[in-house]
């Protein structure tokens, strides 16, 4: 059998191939030469697995989606406080290269309009010998798993060009939001918009924030979780320039488009998604991408706003085992599971009889499922009881198990069972 999953991306893009509305962004010359017959579509899952269709090998330029990015590692360099003092979190609902600020204090709104990505270029790590795109570059390319390189051309034909960006970097500098020459970040931020992509490589670098900063073919976290929940919360609010309400009404996805005609999504603990299509609506945002965006959201039930229905089923079953009592644990503990967890314990009689929570079959346990369920197991002891937390597979970090670790096994369950069932 071969899975469906290709000729699902093959069969949207056929929908959507007919439509040829929209324009090719003409401000940046190099731009305006593209073919605006491209499409592609790929999609990467948190494993790492990568499915595409239609040009998913052909490059572009990533434009504004190389924004989220900058942002991630400009807060991994100065820390998440340093980049809020420079650069805001509020939807500006304003054109992407408004010369503009925030009117309370003085920043601007965000990082994924141009003054916040100026801004954020700003904040890069930088060397005399490594320039701020080039480090850039070189952490997409560990996230693409492949060297990506400069488009000279694009970079040159924007840098001739760009007017608006320079005002915006003048502006920057004027009220002290810059302190470096408005010149060089401006000629750099280009720069990082100039990195050349495919969908696949889009896709590949969506999948390791979908999955919480953690490359799953290496196995290395790339990324602390709390900057990919803050980057990702910026995406949904501001990614789509002064589309965002609409997309996140319709689409639902976190997301960044580029005027090159990329749109990536990044759907938390599920899936990595990019298109290219060059021709733009009037917000800027890729018209095909968008349109397909729309149908993988509504045919794949992908809009964040679903959530994801709590697995009834976090006590897969309870035993009783000579004087044991086992729970089985399935699925994810996060906090609904281990309320509902706690819930069912809480039926359970006083008395000494030992108690085995069986970890085996879940596949997450978040902190909060384990500060949960060390509770539980702390007021079961109360009521008299022997726990055991049965952790075969090692799910529970040390983090977790941290003050726990006296009542947590490691053997299979059958061998704990048997240590209280032998007979003397
Ligand atoms: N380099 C482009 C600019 O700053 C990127 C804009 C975009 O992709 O939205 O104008």
């Amino acid at each position: 059998m071969k899975t469906p999953v290709p000729d699902y991306l093959q069969h949207v893009l056929s929908a959507c191939d007919a439509n040829q509305k929209g324009q090719l962004a003409n401000y940046i010359p190099e731009l305006a030469q593209a073919n605006p017959n491209r499409l592609a579509l790929a999609l990467a899952t948190i494993d790492g697995t990568i499915y595409a269709a239609g040009d998913a090998d052909v490059e572009f330029t990533i434009q504004s989606m190389s924004k989220p990015f900058a942002y991630a590692l400009a807060i991994q360099t100065h820390g998440l406080q340093a980049v809020l003092e420079k650069v805001g979190v509020e939807p500006s609902g304003e054109a992407f290269n408004q010369i503009s600020l925030d009117a309370e204090h003085a920043i601007p709104k965000n990082p994924m309009i141009n003054s916040g990505a100026i801004t954020t270029h700003s904040l890069l790590p930088y060397k005399k010998t490594v320039s701020r795109a080039e480090h850039l570059r070189r952490f997409l390319s560990e996230l693409a798993g492949r060297e990506l390189k400069f488009d000279e051309q694009v970079y040159a034909s924007e840098v001739a060009t760009a007017f608006r960006n320079r005002s915006i970097g003048y502006m920057l500098r004027t009220v002290g939001v810059l302190d470096q020459d408005p010149e060089d970040i401006v000629d750099g931020y280009i720069r990082q918009c100039a990195i050349l992509v495919t969908v696949k490589d889009l896709a590949r670098i969506a999948s390791v924030f979908a999955n919480g900063g953690v490359d799953a073919r290496t196995g290395k976290r790339v990324l602390e979780r709390s900057i990919v929940r803050q980057v990702l919360s910026v995406m949904m609010s501001c990614g789509m320039y002064d589309a965002a309400g609409d997309w996140l009404t319709s689409v639902g996805i976190p997301a960044k488009s580029g005027v090159a005609g990329g749109i990536l999504g990044i759907l938390p603990a599920q899936v990595g998604i990019a298109v290219f299509s060059p021709k733009l609506d009037t917000h800027g945002n890729s018209v095909r991408g968008v349109e397909i965006f729309e149908r993988l959201s509504q045919d794949m039930g992908l809009h964040l706003m679903e959530g994801t229905p709590s697995a009834q089923t976090i006590v897969q079953s309870r035993y009783v085992v000579g004087e044991c009592i086992v729970y089985e644990l399935r699925g994810v503990l996060q906090f609904t599971e281990s309320e509902m967890l706690l819930r069912i314990l809480q039926d359970e009689a006083k008395g000494k009889a030992p108690i085995l929570l069986d970890l085996t079959h879940l596949t997450l346990i978040h902190d909060v499922g384990a500060r949960m369920l060390f509770e539980g197991v702390k007021r079961l002891k109360e009521d008299g009881h022997v726990l055991k937390v049965v952790d075969t597979e090692r799910i529970l970090s040390d983090v977790q198990i941290k003050g726990h670790k006296r009542c947590v096994v490691d053997q299979p369950l059958a061998q704990v069972l048997a240590s209280y069932t032998a007979s003397p």
